[in-house]
C-alpha cells in the first residue's frame, strides 16, 4: 500500500516536474522572439538631487510587454535571460532603445542602466557599449551602468578590466543595491566605482530604525571618504528626504519622486514639472 502511494507521488512529482519544464521552454522561446520582436521596453525612474529634488536623470527598468500575459516585471524574465544567455541582446536593445528616447530629453539629464554582473565576463562589452552611444549619439558621460552586488563577480580581474575601460570612455560606474552583498567592502577594495546606490531595505526604515539609520549614516560616510557619491534607493515618505540630505546623501530615488514609468508618461513629466526658471524640480510627487 505504502509502496503503490509512493509511486503514484513520484508519477505526480515528474508529472509536475513535465509541466514546469515545458512551461519554462515555452517562456524562453518566447522571449527569445519577444527580445527580437522588440517587446522588451524601457520604463524610466525619476532620480532627484537632495535636498533639492531636481531631476538630474533616469534609471532605466526593464519591462516586457508580453502579448499574452501582459505587462512583465524583471523578476519575471531577468534571471531567465541570464541563464540562457539571452541576458546581452535584451540589455543592447533596452539600451539602444532608452538612448534614442533621451534624445529629445534636456541634455543634461542622464540615463542609468543596470547590466548583470555576467556581462562584465563579456570583452565585447565596452565595445558594444561605445557602438551604442555612437549609433544614438547619445554622450557617454551622461550614461551610468549600475552593477549589482547581489552576485558581483567570480572572475575579479574582467571586471577590473571591464569597468576600467568603461570609465575611460567616460561612462560612469555605480554598484547597485549596496549593502546586500556578503562582501561589500571587498568590493569596494577591488573595483572601482562612482557611485553607491543604498539598498532600499536600509531606506525604507530611515528615520524610524535607529540602527538601520546609524548604518545608512556609515555608508554615506564610507562613500564619500572614497570620493563616491551616494543614492539612496526606495524613498517612499518625505521624512527621510531632509534626514539623508541632511547626513550628505547626494541623489534620492523611489515612489515619493517617482515610479518607473513609460516613455509617454515620461515625456509628459519632463513638460509639466518645469519650474519657471527652467529647471525640472519633483517637488509635486509629494502632493501626487
Ligand atoms: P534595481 O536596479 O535595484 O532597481 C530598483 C527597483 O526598485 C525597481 O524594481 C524599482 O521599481 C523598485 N523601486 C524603486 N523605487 C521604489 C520604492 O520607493 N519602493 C519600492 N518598494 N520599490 C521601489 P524593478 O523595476 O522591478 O526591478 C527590479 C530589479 O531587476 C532591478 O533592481 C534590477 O536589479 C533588475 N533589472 C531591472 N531592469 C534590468 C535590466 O535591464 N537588466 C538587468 N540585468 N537587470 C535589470
Ligand atoms: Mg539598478
Ligand atoms: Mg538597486
Ligand atoms: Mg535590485
Amino acid at each position: 500500500q505504502g509502496k503503490r502511494d509512493g509511486r503514484g507521488a513520484f508519477r505526480f512529482f515528474q508529472a509536475e516536474m513535465g509541466i514546469a519544464l515545458r512551461a519554462r521552454a515555452q517562456l524562453e522561446q518566447e522571449l527569445r522572439l519577444g527580445i527580437e520582436c522588440g517587446e522588451i521596453e524601457p520604463f524610466y525612474q525619476p532620480v532627484v538631487s537632495l535636498p533639492g529634488r531636481e531631476l538630474i536623470g533616469f534609471e532605466v527598468l526593464a519591462r516586457w510587454r508580453h502579448p499574452v500575459q501582459g505587462l512583465l516585471a524583471p523578476d519575471a524574465f531577468i534571471t531567465l535571460a541570464e541563464e540562457t544567455g539571452m541576458i546581452a541582446d535584451l540589455t543592447w536593445a533596452l539600451m539602444r532603445k532608452a538612448c534614442t528616447d533621451a534624445r529629445s530629453w534636456p541634455s543634461h539629464l542622464q540615463l542609468a542602466i543596470n547590466i548583470s554582473p555576467l556581462q562584465l565576463q563579456d570583452r565585447q562589452m565596452p565595445a558594444r557599449i561605445l557602438a551604442i552611444l555612437t549609433e544614438t549619439g547619445f554622450a557617454p558621460s551622461r550614461l551610468e551602468i549600475e552593477i549589482t552586488e547581489t552576485a558581483l563577480v567570480n572572475d575579479i580581474e574582467a571586471a577590473r578590466t571591464a569597468l576600467t575601460s568603461m570609465q575611460s570612455l567616460g561612462v560612469r560606474i555605480a554598484l547597485d543595491d549596496f549593502g546586500t552583498g556578503y562582501s561589500s567592502l571587498y568590493h569596494l577594495r577591488e573595483l572601482k566605482f562612482d557611485k553607491l546606490k543604498i539598498d532600499r531595505s536600509y531606506i525604507a526604515s530611515v528615520p524610524l530604525g535607529a540602527e538601520r539609520a546609524k548604518l545608512v549614516d556609515a555608508i554615506i560616510a564610507l562613500g564619500s571618504s572614497l570620493g563616491l557619491v551616494t543614492t539612496a534607493e526606495g524613498i517612499e515618505s518625505s521624512d527621510s528626504v531632509d534626514w539623508l540630505a541632511g547626513q550628505g546623501c547626494t541623489y534620492g530615488q523611489g515612489f515619493l519622486f517617482g515610479a518607473p514609468m513609460t516613455k509617454v508618461a515620461t515625456d509628459r513629466l519632463l513638460t509639466e514639472w518645469t519650474d519657471g526658471a527652467g529647471n525640472l524640480v519633483l517637488d509635486r510627487a509629494a502632493n501626487g
